[in-house]
């Protein structure tokens, strides 16, 4: 696994050292924590006789992404039940390239993605289909996070940050227990107030927090500070970040380097969870 030392004044002013952890090398296409997520969803799926994977997300998911790519790569048929009408964009486009069916469904149904009733229908309908949850979250998603830092010296750091969406990749860190380190995620979402709660439910550990004022406006969204943010650090640090997740999480922990003394002589590795398949939106 690569880590990449971050350089900047900021940095040496404080004496703090900044890491980041590069999921965005893991793989040319199911790059970052996807795949972490659904490892132990396929085998299950697998040891259940299953011939396909199906899951939600919307159009420019970078989880149906991986999804549709592991599907062929397994040799698994794959279903993308999709939020909101049709639209054509580069995910979609290799989604379907890679072989998955692609299904429509409007903004109130996709809200029902969890509900009980809903899923039993969906599972009724594609009855060799094994449902994953949007986003990779379900216990096993979760479990699959928790061998991200597998390998990474861990006596190293004070602190560990990476982006929250769903919070699974999150509470994988988490409950991988690294009792000396702070765990920070920060939020690329606006709302979510029931994050907090729904990553307790997968782990009991005490020693993270979630750092909710760097969403920019909510998922998704963004605005040319955040545009310039990112193409500086690419020019500075040769990474670039997705703008949905990585960006706005290490724009946010610049920010705080800088504002406040939390991070002063301390040791941090921001995890960077990949995701550049959607920076093709910007263009
Ligand atoms: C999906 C995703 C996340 C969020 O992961 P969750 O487990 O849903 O919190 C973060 N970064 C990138 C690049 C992602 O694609």
């Amino acid at each position: 696994m690569t880590i990449s030392s971050i350089m900047h004044p900021l940095l040496d002013k404080n004496s703090a050292q900044l890491d980041m952890l590069r999921l965005d090398l893991l793989h040319p296409t199911i790059s970052g924590n996807k795949w972490f997520k659904l490892k132990y969803n396929i085998q299950a799926a697998r040891a259940e006789n299953k011939t396909c994977l199906l899951s939600f997300g919307g159009a420019y998911s970078n989880h149906l992404h991986a999804l549709a790519y592991a599907g062929k790569e397994f040799g698994m048929k794959t279903i993308g039940i999709i939020r909101g009408e049709r639209v054509e964009n580069p995910t979609l486009h290799d989604c379907e390239k890679w072989g998955m069916q692609l299904c429509y469904i409007s903004r109130s149904d996709y809200r029902l993605k969890a509900d009980e009733h809903f899923l039993a229908a969906i599972q009724e309908k594609f009855p060799h289909a094994y449902i994953i949850p949007e986003g990779g979250k379900n216990a096993l998603g979760v479990k699959g996070c928790t061998e991200i830092l597998d390998g990474v010296d861990m006596e190293n750091y004070d602190f560990i940050t990476c982006s929250v969406g769903t919070g699974a990749t999150f509470a994988g860190l988490i409950d991988a227990n690294y009792p000396k380190a702070e765990l920070l995620g920060f939020k690329a979402v606006k709302n979510g107030e029931y994050l907090h709660r729904s990553i307790e439910q997968y782990t009991s550990k005490r020693n993270w927090k979630l750092i909710t004022n760097y969403h920019f406006g909510g998922f998704a969204k963004k605005n040319p500070e955040l545009v310039s943010f990112m193409m500086d650090f690419r020019i500075k640090q040769g990474i670039e970040l997705d703008f949905v997740y990585n960006a706005k999480m290490m724009f946010g922990l610049f920010n705080m380097i800088e504002q406040t003394t939390l991070f002063d002589q301390k040791k941090i590795l921001a995890v960077h969870t990949g995701g550049l398949q959607g920076n093709r939106s910007l263009k």
